[in-house]
C-alpha cells in the first residue's frame, strides 16, 4: 500500500482520512455497480506531473507551448479509445460523464430540440433530462419505458409511436439501473425513421462493451457513444465521447472545447490512456465476461432465496431487488442493514415506484468491483448468503454484528489491486 509520506507530514487530517478510506475499501464489499478499483499504474499516472500542465486545444493545435508530452499522451489515449470501441473518432477530454453528455447535447442539438430517453424510474440517468438538472431548461426530454418490469422488455412500439409524435432529434440509449440489453438495431431504425441521432450513454457498461461481454452500439450503426471511464471500464474518473464519423467528431471536439470546458485535466487524460491500454489486453475480456457471470450467479442465488428481481434477472453487471416485495423492508432500510455487515450498495427506485426517491422500494447492486478483487461464482453465493442471513436476522443486533465480522474476514482474502 502507498505510504503517502509527504501528505502525512503536510496534512495529517487529510492523510488520516485517506488511510481510513483505504481501510474501509479493504475491509468492506463494494457492490455499488458504478464503482471499481483502479490499477496501481492508473493511480500513479493520476498523481503525475501532468497535473501541472495547461493544454487547451487538441494534439498539434494547442494554445500554449510545452506540449510535446501532453500531445503524446492525448494522442495515445485517442488512438487506444478508438481501437477499443471500434470508433472513428474519440474525445478524451470530458471531465466526467455528466459534462460529456452536455457536450454531446450541444454538439448535436439546437435549444428547444427534443431528446427521447429512458424513463428515470425505469433505469434512465439524471443527465438524461431529470427535471432537477439545468439541461431541461434548454432541451425538451420525453420518455420511453419498459412494457413489463417482470421481464424488462422495452416497449419498442410505444417508442416508435412517441418518436413519431414528438419528433426527437436524438434517441438516447443508456441507463444506470437497467439489467437487460437494449435492442440497439431497433432503436437505430426508429431514429432513422424520424431523422434523429442515435446516441448511447454506456457509462455503466463501457467495460463490458470493451471486453465484448455486451453488444457494441456501433455494430448497429449508432452515431455517438458517451461514457464515463471510471465505472466498469476501470479507469480514472472522467468522460469519453466516441463517434464513427469525422464530421460529427469535429462538432463534438468544438463542443467540448472551447464550447463547454476549459483546459483538459491532463493527468486524467494520461491515466485514461493507461486504462484503455489495460482494457485492450486479453485479460480484460476475461474480466468483463466474469463480471456478467458473477452478476447472473448473484441473481440466481437471490432468486433461490425468494427475492424478487426487477426484470427477473440480469444480462449485464447489475441487479435490482424489490426489497418491499422480497422482504417487507424499504430500499433505504436494506441499504442500511447491509452497511451494518460491511456490504455497500445503494437504494434505488424501481419502475413507477410508489415510494419516495429518498426511500424507494429497491436496491441496486453490481459486480464490477468484486470481480476486480478476484471473486468468482463461489464468492457470489457467499455474498448473497451473507445478505439473506442479515435480512433473516435483522432484529438480532448480536447476530448482525457477528455477520459483520464474518464479512470482514472474508474480504481480507481478496486484496485490492495496487
Ligand atoms: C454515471 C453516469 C453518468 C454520469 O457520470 P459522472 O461521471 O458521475 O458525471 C452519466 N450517464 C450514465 C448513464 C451514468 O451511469
Amino acid at each position: 500500500m502507498p505510504i503517502y509520506d509527504a501528505l502525512k507530514q503536510s496534512d495529517p487530517a487529510i492523510h488520516a482520512a485517506v488511510a481510513g478510506e483505504m481501510q474501509r475499501q479493504r475491509e468492506g464489499v463494494e457492490l455499488i455497480p458504478s464503482e471499481n478499483y483502479i490499477s496501481a499504474a492508473v493511480m500513479e499516472t493520476m498523481g503525475s506531473v501532468f497535473n501541472n500542465k495547461y493544454s487547451e486545444g487538441y494534439p498539434g493545435r494547442r494554445y500554449y507551448g510545452g506540449q510535446t508530452y501532453a500531445d503524446q499522451v492525448e494522442s495515445l489515449a485517442i488512438e487506444r479509445a478508438t481501437r477499443l470501441f471500434g470508433a472513428g473518432h474519440a474525445n478524451v477530454q470530458p471531465h466526467a460523464g455528466a459534462p460529456a453528455n452536455v457536450a454531446v447535447y450541444f454538439a448535436l442539438l439546437q435549444p428547444g430540440d427534443t431528446v427521447l430517453g429512458m424513463d428515470l424510474s425505469h433505469g434512465g440517468h439524471l443527465t438524461h433530462g431529470h427535471p432537477v438538472t439545468y439541461i431541461t431548461r434548454i432541451f425538451n426530454f420525453v420518455r420511453y419505458k419498459m412494457k413489463d418490469a417482470t421481464t424488462g422488455a422495452i416497449d419498442y412500439d410505444e417508442m416508435r409511436a412517441v418518436a413519431k409524435r414528438e419528433k426527437p432529434k436524438m434517441i438516447l440509449a443508456g441507463f444506470s439501473a437497467y439489467p437487460r440489453e437494449l435492442d440497439y438495431a431497433k432503436m437505430k431504425s426508429i431514429a432513422e425513421e424520424v431523422g434523429a441521432y442515435a446516441v448511447a450513454d454506456m457509462a455503466h457498461i463501457a467495460g463490458l462493451i470493451a471486453g465484448k461481454a455486451a453488444r457494441n452500439p456501433f455494430d448497429d450503426n449508432f452515431d455517438v457513444m458517451v461514457t464515463t471511464t471510471h465505472k466498469s471500464l476501470r479507469g480514472p474518473r472522467g468522460g469519453l465521447i466516441l463517434c464513427r464519423d469525422a464530421d460529427l467528431g469535429k462538432r463534438i471536439d468544438k463542443s467540448v472545447f472551447p464550447g463547454f470546458q476549459g483546459g483538459p485535466i491532463m493527468q486524467m487524460v494520461a491515466a485514461k490512456a493507461v486504462a484503455f491500454g489495460e482494457a485492450l489486453r486479453p485479460e480484460f475480456a476475461d474480466y468483463a465476461r466474469q463480471i456478467v457471470i458473477n452478476a447472473k450467479r448473484l441473481a440466481a442465488r437471490f432468486l433461490d432465496g425468494g427475492a424478487t428481481l426487477i426484470t427477473g434477472g440480469t444480462d449485464n453487471h447489475l441487479l435490482l431487488i424489490d426489497c418491499v416485495q422480497s422482504w417487507g423492508i424499504s430500499g433505504g432500510e436494506a441499504e442500511e442493514l447491509f452497511d451494518r455487515i460491511g456490504i455497500t450498495l445503494n437504494k434505488n427506485v424501481i419502475a413507477d415506484d410508489p415510494r419516495k426517491p429518498m426511500d424507494p422500494s429497491g436496491i441496486r447492486l453490481g459486480t464490477p468491483a468484486v470481480t476486480t478483487r478476484g471473486m468468482g461464482e463461489v464468492e457470489m453465493d457467499a455474498l448473497a448468503d451473507f445478505m439473506l442471513a442479515a435480512v433473516a436476522k435483522r432484529g438480532d443486533a448480536a447476530a448482525v454484528e457477528a455477520l459483520h465480522r464474518e464479512v470482514k474476514a472474508f474480504c481480507m482474502k481478496y486484496p485490492l489491486p495496487g
